[in-house]
């Protein structure tokens, strides 16, 4: 089960990820969490990264295609991978297609979470995040058990910077433009499903999961 997940910024990409890899084992690869992992181990990676990251940047695709290579060559994927926040531009689309025929691999879908605007802005200023757990929240939408604290480990829950109010719009819209070619690009290649991601959390997972059926099949 080799998929990509896709969508903008608040679309649900890492609410959907946790679901789908805890129920079919595979990895959940998000190379923004290997890079915001870097920076805190210290690595050359992370400091190659950091500048980037802070700047709003994207990392450049030669830094990037690198780690996301190395991920896939790993035995864990030999079931499949998901991959969340990769490819984020053509170049790396392209190169995902050399680095999976040399590992004899081929993409599966390629699933695209689509999200109105006005409900974006709505969970993005709304997530809350625990630094030590990862988990993510919504004040609305997916509250923890306890106002404020990590069901997983207890910690306080904290806002993203880039999730306030200020930056959001902003940043939907540079996102929205950075990955129109992309969605073209795997539509064209037949790869590209849909998904309504403008539903109950559990109902997206469910229409998912009617898609991914046809893979066992
Ligand atoms: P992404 O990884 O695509 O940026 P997240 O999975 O972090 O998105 O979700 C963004 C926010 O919206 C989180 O606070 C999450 O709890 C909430 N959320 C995710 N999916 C839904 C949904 N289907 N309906 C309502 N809120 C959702
Ligand atoms: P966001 O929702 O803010 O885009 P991510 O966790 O996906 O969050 O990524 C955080 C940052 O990591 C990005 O702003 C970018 O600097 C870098 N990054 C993540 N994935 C990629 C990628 N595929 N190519 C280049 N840079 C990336």
């Amino acid at each position: 089960m080799n998929l990509i997940l896709m969508g903008l910024p608040g679309a649900g990409k890492g609410t959907q990820a946790e679901r789908i890899t805890k129920k079919h084992d595979v990895p959940h690869i998000s190379t923004g969490d290997m890079f915001r992992a870097a920076i805190k181990e210290g690595t050359e990676l992370g400091t190659k990264a950091k500048s980037f990251m802070d700047a709003g940047e994207l990392v450049p695709d030669e830094v990037t295609i690198g780690i996301v290579r190395e991920r896939l060559a790993k035995d864990d994927c030999s079931n499949g991978f998901l991959l969340d926040g990769f490819p984020r531009t053509v170049a790396q689309a392209d190169a995902l297609e050399d680095i999976l025929s040399s590992l004899g691999k081929r993409l599966d879908y390629v699933l695209n979470i689509d999200v109105s605007k006005d409900q974006l802005e709505e969970r993005l200023t709304g997530r809350r995040v625990s630094p030590t757990s990862g988990k993510t929240y919504h004040v609305i939408y997916n509250p923890p058990k306890q106002e404020g604290i990590c069901d997983v480990d207890g910690s306080e829950l904290v806002q993203r910077d880039d999730d306030k109010p200020e930056t959001v719009r902003k940043r939907l819209e540079v996102n929205m433009e950075q990955q129109q070619p992309l969605i073209d690009f795997y539509e064209e290649k037949g790869y590209l499903r849909n998904i309504n991601g403008d539903q109950d959390i559990d109902v997206v997972f469910e229409d998912i999961e009617e898609l991914l059926k046809g893979l066992h099949a």
